[in-house]
């Protein structure tokens, strides 16, 4: 790679400019920096490798970034897919990954969906006993090549962020083994199924510390061995430990990295990685977030109160957590000049607005940057997961265009389009725009 990704962001960011894809006609526009999402698919598969020579599957969670070029970049790099509802296992189709590359997790799978991930041999993650029961007709009517597993909640409590934590002792999602009877349950469950050879968990995402995943994968593994001593064999092949890794948005620096989890893991699950367990990983967000960058045109400025403020176009259609959350999902945000260079100066104390239509569409409030201009470009770094891939309708703002960018030795840009920015035909199409009459002709026909 060379260059640091923060020059790499700089010069993709006069570039943007300098060819044109940022201009007053594209006010808004997202870009993926292609090495660095190599480099987290290549620092994720050999922080894996030194600890653990058993086979590992790292499945990217789709739904962080659900664009079908970002999923066969990441194939090519060697991973798989988690898919969690028909239209993410339908990317991961389009992007051509294998059935053999593919998990299918979701608290809400359907009989059709269940029969289609069995018939094309897709691993399966159950999420509760009612649905093991579903699977026992659909095993029972046809053979299937699908590895099938459980989620288990190991319940060993919450993270900072309460919506992303997903091992609490309330939460929705799998087996809550320490209810009771659960587990005693959960292990009858396999025994009467020797079909059933995964365990699946995922402690949370985002504000999760290292030591409570590690925890959570280690409560899993602890059932996992209990269950193969019951099945006196090893029942149990492969366990599924999730993602959840948490990113650094506060600066460029990448950190926790892979390689501290799989340390960790290393010193306090041993016996997950001493060859006798497959392994399953489902990291999302820790392999794009830190390579996305959101750029966004100012177009007025002004001060309101005293606080100076700048409006620009990117806000709550591409941050929508930030600006609903500003206190758990803070984003960075930085200033450039109208030819995309970083813009210098006092740093003044200023209100980075976006251009929706209420008054909390703010990407951040009261933060120091050097005093925005008109025509100046913010960039928004970090949103490379469950931010402009994630898009929001408000307002009927369009979903902008993705450029994918590389940097060469001589620090020229090239860029490739992920995907083209949405027409106003488009929002027009999605929004009934074909049946104008539908409901006017519906009143006519009640007081006919
Ligand atoms: C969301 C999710 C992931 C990915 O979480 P990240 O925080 O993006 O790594 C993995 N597995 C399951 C089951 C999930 O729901």
């Amino acid at each position: 790679m060379g260059r640091m990704a923060s020059s790499r962001r700089d010069l993709a960011v006069r570039a943007t400019v300098d060819q044109g894809l940022l201009s007053p006609a594209e006010p808004v526009v997202a870009l993926l920096d292609t090495a660095g999402i190599r480099a987290s698919a290549a620092a994720l598969t050999s922080a894996f490798a030194a600890v653990t020579d058993a086979p590992v599957l790292h499945a990217f969670a789709v739904k962080a970034t659900p664009l079908v070029p970002v999923l066969r970049l990441l194939h090519e790099a060697g991973l798989g897919v988690e898919v969690a509802s028909p239209g993410e296992l339908a990317l991961a189709r389009a992007a051509g990954i294998p059935p053999a590359r593919t998990v299918l997790d979701s608290p809400a799978k359907t009989p059709a969906e269940l029969r289609q991930a069995l018939a094309l041999g897709i691993a399966v993650n159950a999420d509760n006993l009612q649905e093991l029961a579903r699977l026992d007709a659909l095993v029972a009517a046809a053979p299937t090549a699908s590895p099938l597993g459980l989620r288990v909640n190991p319940q060993v409590g919450a993270g900072s962020i309460g919506a992303l934590s997903t091992a609490t002792a309330t939460s929705k999602f799998g087996v809550a083994i320490r209810d009771e009877g659960a587990r005693k349950a959960v292990v009858r469950a396999f025994l009467e199924r020797p079909w059933l050879t995964r365990l699946h968990t995922h402690t949370g995402s985002q504000g999760v510390p290292l030591a409570l995943m590690a925890e959570g994968v280690g409560e899993t593994y602890a059932l996992a061995e209990e269950i193969n001593r019951e099945a006196g064999g090893q029942q149990i092949d492969t366990v599924d430990i999730g993602g959840g890794l948490p990113v650094n948005f506060a600066s460029d620096e990448e950190t926790p990295t892979y390689a501290e989890y799989a340390r960790l893991l290393a010193a306090t699950v041993p016996g997950l990685l001493d060859g006798r367990y497959g392994l399953v990983t489902e990291f999302g967000r820790s392999l794009l977030a830190k390579h996305g960058t959101v750029l966004a045109r100012v177009e007025y400025t002004k001060t309101s109160g005293g606080r100076p403020i700048a409006v620009t176009h990117a806000g709550v259609q591409l941050a929508t957590r930030t600006v609903y959350a500003p206190g758990s999902w803070p984003l960075r945000v930085l200033a450039y000049d109208a030819e995309g260079r970083p813009r210098t100066g006092d740093l003044t104390v200023q209100d980075v607005a976006g251009p929706a239509c209420f008054a909390g569409d703010l990407l951040a409030t009261g933060r120091e940057l050097p005093l925005l201009r008109p025509g100046d470009v913010v960039a928004v770094p970090d949103t490379g997961a469950y931010y402009f891939a994630h898009h929001y309708a408000y307002n009927s703002l369009p979903r902008p265009a993705i450029h994918g960018f590389t940097v060469d030795g001589d620090g020229a840009v090239s860029f490739t389009a992920v995907r083209g920015a949405q027409t106003l035909d488009e929002i027009v199409a999605e929004a009934g725009g074909a049946r104008p009459d539908a409901l006017v002709r519906q009143l006519s026909g009640a007081f006919r």
